[in-house]
């Protein structure tokens, strides 16, 4: 019963794989083909059955890192230089495996957070698999700064199978799933087939909370399967070094924890602001939002706002509080946060009202996300 459940699951139009370094450069000394022929004979197979399938794939610092001296210290900007070194290795190593072409895309949280940006990034994606290109993606370390950077693949697959429209996050791991307590330190530990929904405990469990039961390196992979199952993606976290796993995937059978995907999924846009857009400031608004917002304007003018908090500039994803605190929704600014300042200091002016006038509202109807409230 449980096995037929899952295969009907396995009704997959659309993947995200998630590979990490070790699959790929398993000895730390350049890429080796060992774990990843199975992985890419697992992609093979997938298109054959008309699943479209792209890849997100770690492993440039630890495919570039043989090309530098190993008796100098680790820095950001050596480790930068591997992974742009590493980055063509790892990608000349996939695209040897398939008689179908592949593409590579680099990206950055500042790519993914700019509404535009990632709108691009959807449509070359998408001209991708309609054209039968396998797209192969990592973060373009080379470039991030502290403050541009996802940091890791996980997340990154989560946001990349949010913008694809995905069925299923495939995460492969070095463990079999998510188990209940870490399974290296107990021996009782027992997998968890199936996590229906994602919340302090399961943090708890994967060793991210206060908590001695860790299972390192778990924590993204359930902040990625928190971003992703929030949109209705299936996400599964499998051990990618055992060959059963791919033959048990594709029986329809689950080889490791599957997140089940929320019943009610996240708006696009609302997904994008929640878990994809980071605010880089906040307004705090006065009661007449509730009205505003379901009244027929569905905006927020300058005179709704009683605060104005850090530095955004127009285009910016801002955070909307009521006075109480509350998270009503995030959105999109029309006005810097030094122009509302402006505004505050200057309520009365007449200069500010003809300038609320020719710009419009400080937030738009088709630019706001409304959070559930917290
Ligand atoms: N982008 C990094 C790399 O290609 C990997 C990040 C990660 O493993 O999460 O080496």
């Amino acid at each position: 019963m449980e096995s037929r459940r899952l295969m009907q699951k396995l009704n997959w139009r659309r993947i995200v794989l998630k590979v990490g370094s070790a699959l790929i450069a398993p000895d730390q000394d350049g890429c080796r083909s060992r774990y990843i022929l199975t992985i890419a004979q697992f992609i093979v197979r997938c298109r054959a059955r008309g699943i479209e399938v792209i890849l997100v794939s770690s492993g440039s610092v630890a495919a570039g890192s043989h090309l530098f001296p190993s008796d100098q210290p680790r820095s950001v900007v050596l480790k930068k230089a591997m992974a742009a070194a590493g980055q063509t290795e790892m990608i000349a190593m996939w695209d040897r495996f398939f008689d179908f072409p592949s593409a590579q895309l680099l990206l950055t949280h500042g790519d993914l957070r700019d509404r535009e940006r990632y709108q691009s990034i959807r449509e070359t994606v998408f001209t991708l698999l309609e054209h039968g290109v396998l797209p192969i993606i990592n973060e373009n370390d080379a470039v991030t700064t502290d403050d541009l950077k996802v940091g890791d693949n996980d997340n990154l697959s989560a946001m990349v199978a949010a913008a694809a429209d995905a069925d299923a996050l495939l995460i492969f791991s070095d463990v079999d799933g998510l188990y209940d307590k870490n399974p290296n330190l107990h021996d009782d530990a027992v997998l968890l087939p199936e996590i229906k929904s994602i919340d302090e405990s399961i943090y708890a469990m994967a060793g991210c909370a206060t908590s001695s039961v860790g299972t390192g390196g778990m924590k993204t992979k359930i902040e990625a399967a928190e971003k992703a199952t929030s949109h209705g993606i299936a996400t599964y976290i499998i051990n990618g070094f055992k060959e059963e796993t791919f033959n048990r995937l594709l029986a329809g059978d689950n080889p490791g924890t599957i997140f089940s995907p929320y019943e009610k999924p996240m708006q696009d846009s609302v997904h994008w602001m929640t878990h994809t857009a980071n605010e880089q400031g906040e307004v705090v608004v006065d009661g007449s939002f509730d009205e505003s917002i379901e009244g027929e304007t569905g905006i927020i003018r300058g005179d709704e706002i009683v605060e104005v908090h850090g530095e955004f500039a127009i285009g910016d994803t801002i955070l909307v509080r009521s006075e109480d605190g509350t998270r009503l929704a995030k959105a999109t600014a029309n006005y810097s946060s030094c122009l509302l300042n402006f505004i505050a200091d200057n309520e009365q002016s007449e200069f500010s009202e003809k300038m609320q006038d020719s710009i419009g509202p400080v937030i738009s109807e088709k630019d706001i996300a409304l959070l559930e409230k917290s």
